[in-house]
């Protein structure tokens, strides 16, 4: 079948969008609380320091085979997730993952431990004593009632790594010290890597004390429009400055390699668990710790150049209730149209949930799908009503119109 096949509907500029508002779940699934979808349960597991030992990965290669999807999908948030699994089925993959220690005690917990890690971290550069220290203060007591998507960045590399990431607090290097400010703003307080969690609970504390947190909701630059920072946190300029991450080749770390969509079959997994640890980065790849080879595994994306690197979606129409269309075919189907300098995301709904920042959108609505050249899924759609056609017309007019664009 040819891919324009699999988008029937005929290009029509004159329909206005007629796509039903995509329900807000305003909470991200975990393990202990797993969220239903599609194509059944959504798994999602959060490995501690986002890094899989060997044992591990065999493991959890082995559970995606026995009970979910075999393929497992790498998150933006750096974790994993199983889909497709049955209630049935629940039970023995929960005591599955508790054996493999990808578990926390509590569902709570697990919510709360929203750390995103550069996976280029280092033992000696702060990052396990902060994530250890921060992973305490989280599951104690008398932790903050923190919204589902707050989260914390531990981004201590040289220069950051991860201020596109979605994070709430961020703590970034600044010489032997380490930074500790609010999300959305461009000073913070300047501590000791000792004293760094704890000014990172201060912060998460004031942001629930300020009324961050509104029907369990909330993120902190919201609030920082409408509350002003404690004078602690406003006392140091955040560097300007910032790293690109390597989307695959060598790193110092090992080699980094990425996959179509963040889709990785257990299979695959299998094989590199044998090959070395694993850290699972947000840019839905992994780096092979320790590893300066690339292994010749087909599905892996190992050249800088691969235009499937330019391309993300969701997981769209039919595994997820919301979509209102197929995703994967036609981002698939566009990636080898996209000039060199372009990027595309195909979301299956307005919400947009597996990319912000490409330069081509298309949303799926009721109605073909909308195109958003230079916006989000949320933009006002420069065309409506396409189909895989419509949108391959429309690239080769901007080839020709505006060949550098
Ligand atoms: S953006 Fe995609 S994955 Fe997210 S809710 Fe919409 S269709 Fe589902």
């Amino acid at each position: 079948m040819r891919v324009t096949d699999a988008f029937p509907l005929v290009q029509s500029h004159l329909s206005p969008s007629t796509a039903s508002e995509p329900r807000i779940q305003g909470w991200c699934p975990g393990a202990l609380r797993p969220m239903p979808s599609g194509d059944g349960l959504v798994v999602r597991v959060r490995p501690t320091l986002g890094r899989l030992t060997p044992l591990q990965a065999q493991g959890l290669a082995g559970l995606a085979q026995q009970f979910t999807s075999p393929v497992l999908e790498l998150t933006s948030r750096a974790n994993l997730q199983l889909r497709g699994v049955c209630p049935d089925s629940y039970p023995a993959l929960i005591n599955g993952l508790r054996g493999l220690g990808l578990l926390d005690e509590h569902a709570d917990v697990e919510a709360r431990r929203n750390l995103l890690l550069s996976p280029f971290w280092t033992d000696s550069d702060g990052t396990p004593a902060i994530c250890e220290a921060l992973t305490l203060a989280l599951a104690a007591p008398d932790a903050p009632t923190l919204p589902s998507k707050f989260g914390f960045a531990i981004d201590l590399g040289p220069q950051p790594l991860l201020r596109a990431g979605s994070a709430d607090i961020r703590l970034e290097r600044m010489g032997d010290q380490v930074l500790v400010y609010a999300d959305g703003a461009n000073t913070g307080a300047c501590v000791e890597p000792a004293q760094a969690a704890q000014t990172a609970m201060e912060l998460a504390r004031w942001f629930v004390a300020s009324g961050g947190v509104v029907n369990g909701r909330g993120r902190m630059a919201s609030l920082l429009q409408r509350q002003a920072l404690p004078a602690k946190f406003t006392s140091t300029p955040a560097p300007k400055a910032t790293a690109q991450a390597p989307t695959v080749g060598p790193s110092a770390t090992g080699m980094v390699v990425s996959l179509e969509f963040g889709q990785l079959p257990a299979e695959t997994l299998h094989q590199l668990a044998a090959l070395a640890p694993l850290r699972v980065t947000p840019w839905r790849g992994l780096v092979l710790e320790g590893l300066h080879t690339t292994p010749a595994l087909p599905e892996l994306i190992t050249q800088p150049g691969d235009a499937r690197l330019r391309v993300m979606a969701c997981t769209g129409a039919p595994g997820c209730t919301q979509a209102l269309g197929p995703t994967r075919a036609l981002a698939r189907f566009l990636a080898p149209l996209l000039p060199a300098c372009r990027t595309a995301h195909v979301s299956g709904c307005t919400k947009g949930c597996a990319h912000h920042g490409a330069t081509l959108t298309l949303v799926a609505s009721d109605a073909g799908y909308h195109l958003i050249d230079h916006g989000t899924a949320q933009s006002l759609p420069d065309a409506t009503g396409l189909d895989a056609a419509g949108i391959a017309a429309y690239l080769e007019q901007q080839r020709l119109h505006a060949p550098y664009v």
